[in-house]
């Protein structure tokens, strides 16, 4: 099976799927492949902040998205001992520290809005697996496979947005640094007690960050730090006395922990990183999101880049693809216009990282 188009995204994670949107709206013809059969398969972060509301408000979907649910963080809280010791709440023109959004919702609003364009098409279940290039090296395409068939997609320009082990990026040789942060994060999802509020609360157990991210449709997530590579050491130690330290910290929890945290299969780990890709752009190819810069977990910045890449690329797409010329001088008007942000709040997760432990120091 052959296909055609102009734009051609590999991965319907939130930057795919916004760009896919916003070329679709604008008559951009734009096949979206996900190796996914379903679009929220993936683990990724859930948390929008202010440039991510931003973006959504600019092309009016966030109202649409307060219909699918979301929820308003009302407060930060510092805890120590069970005591609240610092408290961050919103700045007087916002009405919250950030928002919880399921992926299921943000990842379905893009989706379902897009089926309304004529030129837009989404495969699911459909994995990249080679790219295509002319005599001179020019990316030109796609090969994919779907239920065991290959098929190859030709397009004017290819776009990784294939998150932070980037097929694309892989195919393309674009070397990449990755950067540790020196810790890994174990992940669990709890039902919230009765009258919890919607806040973010952060505790500090043995110097490593403990923190509570309350979740739309009753949760709390959990996220806890713990010093990079040392969970299969803690795994073999008995869970008893890890488990009492979020217990010590958060008693508040006591009863729904002990009934849906029991043992170290209960969480998840998550191998936390941030890279830099050497070039986002080669002739007729752009990587974005975390295919281009994985971020850290610290600060919730990661899908609110991947929005506002989708946002900046798909206007220089738009001009491109008029000018019929998908030169890379006219895509790098993406990179420069991004890399600089990106590289500036990579520094600062860095900083916040290390600054941490001064937030309990009153
Ligand atoms: C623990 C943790 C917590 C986080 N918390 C937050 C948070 O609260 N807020 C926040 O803003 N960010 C957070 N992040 C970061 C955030 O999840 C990512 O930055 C964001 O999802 C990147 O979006 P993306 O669209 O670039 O890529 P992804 O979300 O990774 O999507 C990539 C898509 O590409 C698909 N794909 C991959 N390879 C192929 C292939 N070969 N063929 C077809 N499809 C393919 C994948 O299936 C996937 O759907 C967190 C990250 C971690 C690890």
């Amino acid at each position: 099976m052959g296909l055609k188009t102009e734009v051609c995204i590999v991965g319907c994670g939130p930057g795919g799927a916004l760009l896919g949107y916003l070329l679709a709206k604008n008559n951009i013809p734009t096949i979206i492949l996900e190796r996914n059969e379903e679009i929220d398969k993936e683990f990724r972060g859930e948390h929008l902040n202010h440039e991510g509301e931003q973006i959504l408000k600019k092309y009016q979907l966030y109202e649409k998205l307060e219909e699918y649910g979301l929820l308003l963080m009302k407060r930060v809280e510092y805890i120590d001992h069970g005591k609240v010791i610092k408290t961050i709440t919103p700045d007087p023109e916002n009405e919250h520290v950030g928002i919880h959004v399921p992926q299921n919702n943000l990842l379905n609003l893009f989706v379902n809005e897009s089926h309304q364009f004529e030129h837009y098409q989404l495969m699911l279940g459909t994995k990249v697996t080679e790219t295509i290039q002319d005599e001179t090296g020019h990316y030109i395409g796609v090969k994919a496979t779907k239920n065991g068939k290959e098929i190859s997609i030709h397009s004017s320009v290819i776009v990784g947005a294939d998150g932070r082990y980037s097929t694309v990026r892989k195919l393309a040789n674009i070397p990449t640094t990755i950067m540790k942060h020196g810790y890994d994060l174990l992940w669990a999802k709890i039902p919230s007690p009765a009258g919890w509020e919607p806040t973010i609360k952060l505790a500090m157990v043995h110097d490593m960050q403990l923190a509570l991210f309350t979740q739309a449709g009753g949760f709390i997530q959990i996220g806890w730090n713990i010093e990079e590579g040392s969970y299969p050491t803690l795994r073999k130690q008995s869970f008893e006395p890890f488990i009492m330290n979020l217990l010590n910290a958060f008693p508040e929890l006591t009863e729904v922990v002990h009934q849906h945290i029991r043992s170290w299969n209960d969480f998840v780990l998550l191998q936390v990183q941030s890279s830099r890709s050497e070039t986002w752009v080669k002739e007729g190819l752009v990587i974005m999101g975390d295919a281009a810069h994985t971020m850290s977990p610290t600060g919730a910045i990661g899908v609110n880049s991947a929005l506002k890449d989708a946002d900046v690329l798909s206007n220089v797409l738009q001009n491109a693809i008029l000018q019929k010329d998908p030169s890379v001088k006219q895509l790098k008007l993406f990179e420069h216009t991004r890399r600089e942000d990106i590289e500036k709040l990579q520094h600062d997760q860095l900083e916040k990282e290390a600054s941490f432990k001064g937030n309990f120091v009153v």
